[in-house]
């Protein structure tokens, strides 16, 4: 394939954007090679601005779960923007979409909406914080809650790409209050909160990490965090940023049947607009401005079009509850075709998959945390990144992302991402 225009493209953007792309995960760093300039998608397809069709498993990192240009979501859009496209002042839709969130997902009483993933993770923090009086958390390695700076403590995603999980710029003042964990590691856990007692406010999780690549919790791992946070007055933040509306109607709350006592959402919630959002029980998300004491604000929050796009995404998938098992079936297919396309090489590899979440792992050992995740073969990784997008198939431009699959996606286009496995194993060895 050949990515004249979109070369010539990023270096006019490199003069004018810092790497010339706005968020990092973006760019081709980890793999090698120019990004590649999108024109338009439609449905489970790109079409770059050099006019190759590629699949897509990116799926802008998650929101576009039924496909891009969704009718429904863009016609909501259309419509709305016609009326206005923000007021600063409250509008009806943010009501009906709170009301249909609360009636989705398990366990939470009130809802408030941000601008993005990171803004929602940030306010639940402080929250929580202001909530429980105290100052300390706890995250997981290789676990990724957006940019804000309590959370670059070993992040995953982009912050493990690019090599700087902990990033310049965080004061030692501010990394000192994040106490850090090893994810499926309930004795490290616990005692870390032995060794802070009392001081910790929440322990924030992404409940099946999807930011070093898919990892599920291990049996009893969440229901122990549960129990850890109830003899211990701490609150625990089950960041469903991900895994929300994609996992099930209620998320990972409803497939693990542990509650959280915060939820973050971001992506699929937007339908592909700028929207995140923070949930809890009415004691908790009264604790807020302007009822309670935390503050938290923004000017574009509930905005129109993003409460369009996301209530237009909630209703497909609040009425088409067959939405779940069909992505979940079509996820399971590829991940038979691709272990078997590998095996047939001998190429090492750990699939691992929870619902629509896979991740394509060239380690030998089972990864079950961001050490085992940091094993894995980077240079076969690379082959393979390069070897697939040469046969019009998109995956992401790193070893420590999931898949995200799309029910725009058909089994036709799936038997074609496997045989483009198959000619890519062959040059793996
Ligand atoms: C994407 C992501 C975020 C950050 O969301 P943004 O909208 O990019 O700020 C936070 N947590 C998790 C689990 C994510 O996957």
């Amino acid at each position: 394939m050949i990515y004249k225009r979109s070369s010539a493209l990023f270096a006019a953007a490199q003069k004018v954007i810092p790497g010339g792309v706005n968020s990092p995960v973006r760019a081709f760093k980890a793999v090698g090679g120019d990004p590649i300039f999108v024109k338009e998608a439609k449905g489970a397809y790109l079409y770059d601005e050099d006019g190759n069709q590629l699949i897509d498993y990116i799926n802008s990192w998650g929101p576009m779960i039924l496909g891009h240009a969704h009718p429904p979501v863009v016609n909501a859009v259309i419509e709305k923007a016609k009326k206005g496209t923000s007021f600063g002042m409250p509008t009806e839709i943010e009501t009906e979409i709170a009301e249909l969130a609360i009636k989705m997902v398990p366990n939470i009483d009130k809802i408030r909406f941000v601008n993005s993933g990171t803004e929602a993770c940030m306010s639940a923090v402080r929250l929580a914080r202001g909530f429980t009086k105290r100052d300390k958390i706890i995250k997981f390695a290789g676990c990724y809650h957006g940019h804000s700076d309590s959370f670059l403590i070993q992040a995953g995603s982009g912050a493990v790409t690019f090599g700087t999980p902990n990033s310049p710029g965080v004061t030692e003042g501010t990394a000192k209050d994040t106490l850090l964990a090893q994810y499926n590691n309930l004795k490290n856990v616990q005692e870390i909160i032995a060794s802070n007692p009392d001081e910790i406010a929440c322990i924030i999780i992404e409940p099946v990490a999807g930011n070093m690549g898919c990892i599920p919790p291990v049996e009893g791992f969440l229901e122990g965090l549960r129990a850890l946070c109830d003899a211990n007055k701490i609150l625990l933040i089950f960041d469903e940023v991900m895994t929300g509306f994609r996992l099930a109607q209620g998320g990972a709350q409803e497939i693990t049947g542990v509650n959280a006592d915060i939820v973050t959402f971001g992506k699929v919630i937007g339908g592909g607009l700028p929207v995140g959002a923070f949930a809890a029980r009415e004691e908790i998300m009264n604790y807020l401005a302007p009822v309670g004491p935390v503050y938290q604000a923004g000017t574009l929050s509930g905005n129109p079009l993003a409460m369009a796009a996301g209530l237009a995404m909630l209703t497909e998938l609040n009425t088409k509850a067959d939405i779940f098992k069909s992505i979940n079936d079509k996820t399971a297919y590829l991940h038979k075709g691709i272990a078997k396309a590998l095996e047939a090489e001998n190429i090492t590899h750990t699939i691992n998959r929870l619902g629509s979440m896979i991740s394509v792992h060239f380690a030998e050992d089972n990864v079950v945390d961001f050490e085992s995740a940091a094993k894995g073969n980077n240079e076969t990784f690379k082959k393979f990144f390069h070897g697939m997008l040469e046969n019009g198939v998109y995956i992401a431009p790193s070893a420590f992302e999931t898949w995200f699959i799309t029910e725009a996606l058909s089994y036709e286009d799936l038997d074609k991402t496997i045989e483009a496995v198959k000619k890519v194993a062959v040059t793996l060895k």
